[in-house]
C-alpha cells in the first residue's frame, strides 16, 4: 500500500466516514499582531450544502486557498463583531467576488452579524461604493434580531447570544442536520450566555487571548475559557485568538486548572471533523 492510500485509510478512520456531520477548519488562530504562523481570526465550518466563514480577519482569503476552498463557494459570512482583526478582509473578499468573472459565484452570499451590521456595511459602501456591491439578489446583509435567538442556514441551525466585548458582539452555535454542534465564542470576557449556548456542544472554539497573569477586560484567559467549557460540559474545547504572549507560556497547563476534558490548541489550517458517533478526527 503506498503512502497516499495509507493517508486515505487514516483519513477514513479519523473522520468516521458516513457519520460525519460537520468539518471545522481554523483559518486564523491569531490576532491583530502580524504573524506568519497565525493569521487574524477566521474559521470555516462546512455542513450539508453550507460553507460558513466565521469572521474574516486579514489573511483569510489566503488561508481559504491553502485549504482548497474558493471564495465563490462561501455561502455565509458570520461576523462576531466589527473589530478589524475579525472583519479586516471583508472588503477584499467582496471585491474579489467581482473579478475577474462575476459569473463564478453561482450561489448567494449572506453576511450575518449583530446590532449595527447594516450601518457597518453602509459605511463600507460609502468608502468603496460599487466596488463591494455584488449583483442584485446575490448579497444579503442580515442584521440579527436580538429578540430572537436562531435562524436557519441551509440544513443547519444558527443560534446566537450577546457576549461581553462590544455592543454588537455575538457568540454563535451552528448545529448540523445530524445534530453535531460547534460554538464560536468570538471575543468575550467571562459570560453566562457563553456557558448557556455552549451547553453540551461537541466543540467549543473559545478565545483565550492572553495568559492568566495578563488578563485584560473584554477577553478570556486559558483558565477562564476552561471554566466555561467545564460548566457547559462540552465534548471538546479548542482555544484560539492567541496573542504572541500565549506562545511563551504553557497554555494547556493554565487551562487544566479548570478543565479536564479534551483540549486542543488552535493552529492555522487545523481541521476537525464532528461526527454523530462522538468521535472527532484531527488532521494536520
Ligand atoms: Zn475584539
Ligand atoms: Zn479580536
Amino acid at each position: 500500500m503506498d503512502n497516499s492510500t495509507d493517508r486515505e485509510k487514516d483519513r477514513k478512520e479519523v473522520t468516521g466516514s458516513d457519520n460525519k456531520d460537520m468539518s471545522v477548519t481554523i483559518l486564523g488562530s491569531g490576532t491583530c499582531v502580524p504573524s506568519l504562523k497565525r493569521s487574524s481570526c477566521s474559521v470555516l465550518v462546512e455542513t450539508g450544502n453550507a460553507k460558513i466563514l466565521i469572521d474574516c480577519g486579514s489573511g483569510t482569503i489566503r488561508r481559504l486557498l491553502e485549504c482548497g476552498t474558493e471564495i465563490y463557494d462561501i455561502s455565509h459570512i458570520l461576523l462576531s463583531h466589527f473589530h478589524p482583526d475579525h472583519t479586516g478582509e471583508l472588503v477584499s473578499f467582496l471585491f474579489a467576488n467581482k473579478y475577474p468573472d462575476v459569473s463564478k459565484r453561482k450561489i448567494p452570499l449572506s453576511i450575518i452579524g449583530g446590532r449595527g451590521l447594516s450601518n457597518f456595511y453602509a459605511g463600507l459602501k460609502e468608502v468603496f461604493g460599487n466596488w463591494i456591491d455584488l449583483m442584485p439578489c446575490v448579497l444579503n446583509i442580515i442584521e440579527l434580531d436580538t429578540k430572537k435567538n436562531d435562524i436557519r442556514l441551509e440544513d443547519a441551525v444558527l443560534k446566537y447570544v450577546p457576549v461581553e466585548h462590544n455592543e454588537e458582539s455575538l457568540a454563535y452555535k451552528i448545529t448540523g442536520s445530524k445534530g453535531c454542534s460547534v460554538v464560536y465564542s468570538g471575543d468575550t470576557d467571562f459570560c453566562d450566555n457563553l456557558i448557556k449556548i455552549s451547553c453540551n456542544a461537541d466543540l467549543l472554539i473559545c478565545e483565550s487571548a492572553l495568559p492568566d497573569e495578563l488578563k485584560v477586560k473584554g477577553h478570556l484567559t486559558p483558565s477562564a475559557a476552561g471554566e466555561i467549557a467545564a460548566k457547559a460540559k462540552v465534548q471538546k474545547l479548542l482555544l484560539t485568538h492567541f496573542y504572541p504572549e500565549c506562545d511563551k507560556v504553557d497554555i494547556k497547563a493554565q487551562c487544566r486548572i479548570t478543565y479536564s476534558g479534551e483540549l486542543i490548541l488552535a493552529e492555522d489550517l487545523m481541521k476537525i471533523y464532528l461526527t454523530t458517533d462522538n468521535r472527532s478526527g484531527l488532521l494536520p
